[in-house]
């Protein structure tokens, strides 16, 4: 893995960092506005994601998703 220095010029949006499962991708789910979840499709088949945040939300900083039929 290559890790590089965060820049800090921009806010970073915070996001999950998603496996899917079926497609065998990696891909991002951002916050929503409202800040209640992380939502984002599978950039292969555009499968719907979303993952509540709060009080027994994840707390992990990265998620497993089975986005298969
Ligand atoms: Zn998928």
């Amino acid at each position: 893995m290559n890790q590089q220095p965060a820049k800090s010029d921009k806010l970073p949006r915070p996001f999950l960092g998603v496996n899917f499962a079926a497609c065998r991708v990696y891909g991002r789910l951002y916050k929503n506005h409202l800040g209640t979840a992380y939502e984002g499709h599978c950039p292969r088949c555009g499968k719907f994601v979303q993952v509540p945040i709060g009080g027994h939300g994840t707390s992990a900083r990265f998620f497993i998703f089975d986005c298969g039929p």
